[in-house]
């Protein structure tokens, strides 16, 4: 039966909590290469919540560092787009200082994969994620505009570098076929053990909202269904309806079945937990909001021009050029835009909401 651990956290006491995960869910690290990917979406300050907290990096280092592996490597793929360098995103959230030296630019280096032709027929995977022995994912107890939460499934997106993730946005062209294709980018490379960032979540309209929320814990598992279906009950979701879990159960990841996952720890829901605007659940269940989405008309994103700089970050990126600027604020283009959020997640200043 798979297993979570839910224990009880503070960012000055983290270390304890990843020894308790390492026992639980022991993972040969001796004499192999070992790859730790935490959730570094952009650069930031590791107080913004938007990335996984530089405490839980170290102390997930240090713990490695004793257990004498071959090689240690600590990166991610920042950004859809990889928005700002990979240095500086490290550098800013104080993850490059956590990750002791062991930073590389796993973007740098990448090789061709099959992947599936229905989306696309090769996608690039960084190469030091097809060459680790053992993965460790750090992801962040988040929410997201298009998957509706980010969790142990979605943080493997990271190990994409930026322009693929990008151009499998694009070729996913829809949000349900999105949330699909993060399972297929996940199934590439199953990571073997996942470790939570929930001691500050993020609720509302994520992965960059400025609403936080204090939780207190760090979560972990072996098993990523489990991981994500706990995370899901915690938010107020039925795992069950999110269509990410879904597929996975259909190509045989695992089960979302909360009966059917052993709790090590307290599950209780979060009360009165801010969901994105419309997710990707509802997505699933009613075919009325899936045409609209479909139709591309739904959701769109708009920019507070209050918040707006104009600094084109998000129309430099869109991958399919559906926004220009409008004066001083960009301006969307309804028919092209393919509703990959993209712009909302790379905006410095977190000016861009859906409506
Ligand atoms: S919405 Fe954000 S990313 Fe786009 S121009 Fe304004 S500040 Fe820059
Ligand atoms: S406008 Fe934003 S949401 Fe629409 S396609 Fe471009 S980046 Fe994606």
């Amino acid at each position: 039966m798979p297993k979570v651990m839910i224990h009880p956290a503070g960012y000055d006491n983290v270390r304890q909590a990843v020894d308790r995960a390492f026992e639980l869910f022991p993972v040969e690290v001796t004499g192999r290469k070992v790859l730790i990917k935490p959730n570094v979406l952009r650069a930031s300050e590791a107080k913004e919540g938007i990335v996984t907290h530089p405490a839980v990096l170290r102390s997930v280092v240090e713990k490695v560092e004793g257990m004498d592996p071959s090689s240690l490597v600590v990166g991610d793929n920042p950004g859809i787009f990889s928005y700002g360098a990979n240095e500086e995103s490290f550098k800013k959230t104080g993850l490059m200082e956590a990750a002791k030296g062991y930073y590389q630019n796993i973007g740098n280096d990448s090789q061709k994969v099959d992947f599936n032709p229905e989306y696309m027929p090769m996608v690039s995977l960084s190469r030091a994620v097809l060459e680790a022995d053992i993965i460790i994912s750090l992801p962040k107890f988040k929410t997201h505009g298009l998957t509706v939460m980010t969790g142990a499934i979605k943080n493997s997106y990271g190990l994409l570098p930026g322009a693929q993730k990008a151009q499998l946005h694009k070729a996913a062209g829809n949000p349900e076929r999105f949330h699909e294709v993060v399972v297929e980018v996940f199934r590439l490379r199953v990571p073997d053990l996942f470790i939570v960032d929930a001691v500050v979540g993020m609720e509302g309209n994520g992965p960059a909202s400025p609403d936080l929320l204090d939780i207190g814990l760090i979560m972990a598992s072996d098993d990523a269904m489990a991981m994500d279906a706990v995370i899901a009950k915690m938010m107020g979701l039925e795992p069950g309806r999110l269509r990410f879990l879904q597929k996975a159960k259909e190509i045989g990841l695992g089960d979302y079945d909360l009966d059917k996952i052993e709790i090590i720890g307290e599950l209780k829901t979060l009360s009165h937990f801010k969901l994105p605007p419309l997710g990707g659940e509802i997505i699933s269940e009613n075919k009325v909001i899936q045409e609209m989405m479909h139709s591309r008309t739904l959701l769109l994103p708009q920019a507070d021009a209050e918040l707006c700089t104009a600094c084109c970050t998000c129309v430099d990126q869109c991958p399919v050029s559906a926004l220009s600027m409008n004066g001083d604020t960009p301006l969307v283009d309804a028919e092209s835009c393919i509703t990959c959020f993209c712009c909302q997640e790379i905006c410095p200043e977190k000016a861009i909401t859906l409506k």
